[in-house]
C-alpha cells in the first residue's frame, strides 16, 4: 500500500526529461549525473508523502482518529496538549502504542500565558512533556508551536528565544502547509474539510504535504474527513508516513 509511487504529471516532469538527457551524456559525466538522478528521485518520493498531524489532543475523538488510521495501517503524529478533561494518559498511550509520533504542543494551551515570557512557556512545556513521557515511556522530541512558529500572539523579541532555547533542548519544531480548517468556530461536514484539503495541497509546489488536523471535542467530523484524504491520496499514489526526529521540518 505504501510502496505505489505514480508520477504526477506537473511535479514530475523534470524526471523523464532527466533521464533522456543521461542517456545522451558521455561517460564522464556519469557519476555527477547518477547523483543528480538518486536525488531526484528523492525528491520525487519526497512529493508523494503525506504526513497528517493533529494539533491540541487528546480528546473524546482521539480513539475515533485511531481507528480510522488503523482501519488503513497508516501512522501519523499528534502534538498533544493536557487540556483534556478525561482519560488523558490512557489516550496517549494509546495513541504512542499505535505506532503514532507523539510530539508536544502545549499543556494548557493558552496564548497569554506561553508566549508572555520564556520562563512561562517552558515551564508549561515540561508539564507537557512530564505528561507524554508518563503516560507513554517516551521521550518526546517532535514540536509544534500553539499557533504556529509565526503566529500573532508571540511578540517578536521572544520568538527567536524560544526557537534558540527549545533546538538547545533538543527539540526540533514543525509547521504545516496543508489546512482542514476543522478548528473554526462553526463545525464544517468532512466533505468541506476535505475540499479544503485538497484546494490546500494543489497550492503546494514541491516537498510533501503535511496536512494539520484537530484532535479536539470539537472537531467531530474530522475523523470521517481523514478517511476521505487517506483513500483519496492512496488512490493518487501516495504514502503516509509519521513525522520522526530525522524527518526534514517543514516550517513556515
Ligand atoms: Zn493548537
Amino acid at each position: 500500500m505504501f510502496g505505489v509511487l505514480r508520477f504526477r504529471p506537473g511535479r514530475f516532469w523534470p524526471l523523464p526529461v532527466l533521464m533522456v538527457c543521461l542517456m545522451l551524456l558521455p561517460a564522464v559525466g556519469k557519476t555527477t549525473a547518477s547523483n543528480t538522478v538518486v536525488d531526484a528521485l528523492a525528491e520525487q518520493s519526497d512529493s508523494n508523502t503525506i504526513y497528517l498531524t493533529f494539533d491540541d489532543g487528546p480528546s473524546a475523538n482521539t480513539m475515533a482518529l485511531l481507528d480510522v488510521l488503523q482501519e488503513y495501517g497508516i501512522r501519523a503524529t499528534f502534538f498533544v496538549t493536557g487540556q483534556y478533561e478525561g482519560n488523558t494518559a490512557d489516550l496517549l498511550r494509546c495513541v504512542a502504542e499505535g505506532g503514532h509520533s507523539v510530539g508536544l504542543h502545549s499543556y494548557n494551551h493558552m496564548y497569554d500565558e506561553i508566549y508572555s515570557y520564556s520562563e512561562a512557556f517552558f515551564a508549561d512545556l515540561e508539564k507537557v512533556d512530564d505528561l507524554v513521557r508518563q503516560s507513554t515511556g517516551q521521550t518526546a522530541v517532535l514540536y509544534r508551536f500553539p499557533g504556529g512558529s509565526l503566529n500573532s500572539h508571540c511578540p517578536l523579541w521572544l520568538r527567536e528565544e524560544l526557537r534558540q532555547q527549545l533546538k538547545e533542548r533538543g527539540y526540533i519544531y514543525h509547521d504545516w502547509n496543508v489546512v482542514s480548517g476543522d478548528q473554526g468556530s462553526r463545525v464544517l461536514s468532512a466533505e468541506e474539510l476535505f475540499s479544503n484539503v485538497l484546494k490546500d495541497a494543489g497550492r503546494v509546489r514541491e516537498g510533501p504535504l503535511v496536512i494539520l488536523f484537530h484532535d479536539t471535542n470539537h472537531c467531530a467530523t474530522t475523523p470521517e474527513a481523514v478517511k476521505m484524504v487517506i483513500e483519496h491520496f492512496l488512490e493518487e499514489g501516495y504514502r503516509f508516513l509519521p513525522i520522526t526526529p530525522e524527518t526534514p521540518p517543514v516550517r513556515f
